[in-house]
């Protein structure tokens, strides 16, 4: 004869005598876990009235410290929901013989006599039971504001009925911006024959129109699979963090940054480290600042040229410098120049990748902001410099992009169109267009507000004005946007939603047509007449 199994209700009682714990501490810690237990639940488990589920099996197990495989070994094989409710006998029941035969049939060792076992009963609530759905901790540190806290807020409030003037997001569409007509045309002429998923990097005639768009900005030993598309740029900053990094890696990243690239070093299980771009010199990175912060952790330096959220363009001699460290630290060069085609000033953007040809470099583009169809969700990313060397990266690349199939095929079936020919985003970014003489507006407007000052951006379509924040007596910054909207219905970025770290910053996108700017620089100036941050 065999043994007899001890039950899950012996099994827990020994287990609590051993830690001395009484039902109330199991639920009190269990609590503490995230695991709501009600008392009547743990007396059933303990009188063996009744057998947890597994989920909570396990979270017992771990309060009392027992493998959860041996707790609830004692439990049988009872699955899953199993809150039973005794019978008029006191003794649970199978809820049907086909759980028995099944897979899911109760353990004999649990209880010996078969009808004595305990049932599934799916009527009973189970409220108490139910372990709060929880976000990875993953994200714990990640932070994204440009649609954050503030952003929730006006959300709520328009469903209320407000109006709100959005300056947060550089998204060209709700401003009247409008996609080239023959990109829509042509989008729709192909559209039949971009039912099917692409190969995973995209199309050729869309690598190949991205391809010589890098040989035109002198990116040397650039070859059609060097080249992937994404569903924006946004996926393939994710998808190269990913591929790249372990736990504990560094990654330099600007401050402030497009915050995406944080998140996503962050959520990679990389570690950001933040060097500062100086608002004296033009908001260009900060040499010594860069040198001071890499160890021998440190994998990549991220460049966001031209730059979001300050307008900054690096000139050459800025651009070398970055190389000389990169090269000099053995450092991946991943540089973002989303708005490299919306440069102003008659000044030239000049992609870093150009000027090392021995550095690996991940150069970064799309159709978003230049072509004013961020709603199509196309951008790409090309591999250039010492390739060889980063062949094992490469094989990861390769695997999550094949893990996504693709990226949108509409919106590739048009990269060709966007990059030949004429380029219609020219006439917004001279004198007399829009992108130019919002930009022109913006600027002098701001700076003629006391207490604000704000350097011009060269390009794309953000500006970063400082606050005095001693005038202000401003010490939180999201508050800040939080007080202006609810004043003013005005949406702006606080300036830690860049990972900027004084309370000093906001963000304005220009975006909004001359006479909605004007109003809302009004609004803002009236706000910051009075504004003394509580
Ligand atoms: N990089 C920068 C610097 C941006 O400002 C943005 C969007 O605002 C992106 C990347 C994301 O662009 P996409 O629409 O291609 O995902």
């Amino acid at each position: 004869m065999t043994e007899k199994q001890e039950t899950f209700a012996e099994r827990l009682a020994r287990a609590m005598a051993a830690k001395g714990y009484k039902q109330a501490d199991l639920i009190r810690i269990a609590g503490d876990r995230g695991m709501k237990l009600g008392k009547s639940q743990v007396s059933q488990y303990a009188n063996g009235k009744t057998v947890p589920r597994r989920p909570v099996g396990e979270v017992l197990a771990d309060v009392l410290g027992v493998p959860a495989a041996w707790l609830m070994e004692g439990a049988g094989e009872i699955e899953p929901e199993t809150v039973s409710r005794g019978t008029a006998d006191g003794v649970s029941r199978p809820a049907s013989a086909s759980q028995g035969a099944g897979g899911a049939a109760p353990a004999a060792g649990a209880h010996a006599d078969a009808s004595a076992t305990p049932i599934i009963d799916r009527t009973e609530p189970r409220s108490d039971t139910m372990r709060e759905i929880k976000k990875s901790t993953k994200l714990d540190n990640v932070l994204y504001d440009v649609r954050g806290p503030v952003v929730e807020e006006a959300e709520r409030m328009e469903e209320a009925g407000a109006r709100i003037l959005k300056l947060n997001i550089g998204n060209p569409a709700p401003f009247d911006f409008r996609a080239p007509e023959e990109m829509v045309f042509d989008m729709s002429r192909q559209l039949a024959e971009c039912e099917g998923y692409s190969s995973a990097k995209g199309l050729f005639s869309a690598r190949k129109a991205i391809m010589q768009y890098a040989q035109l900005k002198h990116i040397q030993g650039v070859d059609i699979d060097d080249v992937y598309t994404g569903n924006g740029v946004s996926e393939l900053i994710n998808l190269s963090m990913l591929a790249l990094l372990d736990n504990g890696d560094e990654v330099l990243v600007p401050s402030p940054d497009y915050p995406l690239w944080t998140a996503c070093v962050t959520l990679a299980g990389g570690t950001p480290l933040h060097y500062v771009c100086d608002e004296q010199a033009e908001w260009y990175p900060d040499m010594d600042d860069i040198r001071k912060k890499i160890t021998s952790r440190t994998k990549a330096l991220v460049i966001i040229n031209p730059n979001n959220p300050t307008g900054s363009l690096y000139p050459r001699e800025v651009l070398q410098e970055l190389v000389d460290i990169a090269r000099e630290h053995d450092l991946i060069i991943f540089s973002d120049e989303i708005y490299d085609r919306i440069v102003m000033d008659g000044l030239e953007h000049i992609s870093i990748a150009s000027m090392a040809p021995d550095v690996f470099c991940v150069t970064f583009s799309g159709l978003s902001k230049s072509h004013m169809v961020a709603g199509y969700r196309i951008g790409w990313m090309v591999l250039s410099g010492d390739k060889a060397r980063a062949r094992d990266y490469i094989l990861g690349v390769n695997m999550l992009c094949n893990m996504r199939m693709c990226s949108n095929v509409p919106a590739q079936s048009i990269v060709q169109t966007a990059l030949g020919g004429h380029q219609s985003v020219q006439s917004y970014i001279v004198p007399g267009g829009r992108v130019y003489e919002q930009r022109e507006y913006v600027y002098n407007a701001l700076n003629d507000i006391p207490g604000v000052t704000a350097v011009k951006p060269k390009a794309g379509f953000y500006i970063f004005p400082k606050l005095d924040v001693k005038k202000f007596n401003i010490t939180d910054d999201e508050k800040f946007a939080l007080d202006l909207l609810h004043e003013k219905r005005l949406l702006v970025v606080h300036g830690g939603g860049f990972n900027w770290k004084k309370p000093d910053h906001f963000r304005v996108v220009y975006l909004p047509r001359i006479e909605v700017l004007g109003d809302a620089m009004r609004d803002l100036g009236d706000f910051l007449d009075h504004y003394r941050q509580a």
